[in-house]
């Protein structure tokens, strides 16, 4: 099953000085797959997640996912960014369990949601934390926990360990895998760490500068458990 086809994606910013950001992008994204794409700041990389995700239309092309074309909205997709804009004034719990509320999610299970994802990534007891308590690593655990909490049909993920040391990355990539396979969920994920691209995923778009494009796919042969 593909999650997401992408099909002649362009994207050109307007302005004074119109340029071409994306030029004609060309996958397939399989449903469940772990796909990494690196690439050098500047290349598109942001750009293309953000049409994943529906928060950019493509100036020309389509993206289709699940045999629907996407229109800007529709499907339940997780994001990660760099920053995990955690709401400073709610717990941890709170600010896991906000997207279920504003869903109307009935409390109980909203309860159960949030706290399978916390412990899913590591902060069991530190629920009633406010996000200035915990460490850049840790909020970026609760970021991957809310997009998680959403029961997303795809994980995206817009370098979401940039800001962390490297000793907590190479923590948060590990456990990413594991939540990836606890999870079997479809995750994209956008780098410019070319080891951390090829560490994580089971295949690596690699996306050429100005304007972007794709110059070559690779899969990435590695011992699952
Ligand atoms: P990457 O994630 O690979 O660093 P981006 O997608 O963020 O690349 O940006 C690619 C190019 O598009 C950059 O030159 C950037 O200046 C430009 N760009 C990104 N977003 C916008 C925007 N909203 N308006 C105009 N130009 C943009
Ligand atoms: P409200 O009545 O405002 O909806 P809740 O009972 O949902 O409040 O939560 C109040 C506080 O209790 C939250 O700030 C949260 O930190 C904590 N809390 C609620 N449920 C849990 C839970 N299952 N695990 C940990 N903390 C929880």
């Amino acid at each position: 099953m593909e999650a997401f086809s992408i099909r002649g994606v362009s994207k050109v910013y307007g302005g004074s000085t119109p340029t071409e950001t994306l030029s004609d992008i060309h996958l397939t994204i399989q449903d469940g797959e772990f796909l990494s794409i690196l690439g050098p700041s500047g290349c598109g990389k942001s750009t293309l997640l953000e049409i994943l995700a529906g928060l950019q239309l493509p100036t020309s092309g389509e993206v289709w996912f699940g045999g629907e074309k996407l229109k800007g909205t529709g499907i339940e997709r997780g994001v990660v960014f760099q920053d995990p804009s955690l709401y400073p004034w709610r717990t941890i719990y709170k600010n896991v369990e906000l997207g279920l509320e504003f869903r109307g999610i009935p409390k109980k299970e909203r309860r159960e949601a949030a706290q399978r994802y916390l412990d899913l990534v590591g902060l069991r007891g530190f629920e009633h934390k406010y996000p200035h308590h915990l460490s850049g690593g840790m909020k970026q655990r609760a970021g991957i926990a809310r997009a998680l909490a959403n029961s997303p049909e795809v994980l995206l993920m817009d370098e979401p360990f940039g800001a962390v040391d490297h000793l907590t990355r190479l923590q948060l990539q590990d456990d990413l895998l594991k939540i990836w396979e606890a999870e079997k969920k479809t995750v994209v994920f956008v780098t410019h760490d070319v080891s951390e691209a090829v560490f994580l995923g089971d295949r690596v778009v690699l996306l050429s500068p100005r304007p972007g494009r794709i110059n070559q796919i690779f899969q990435v042969s590695k011992p699952r458990p």
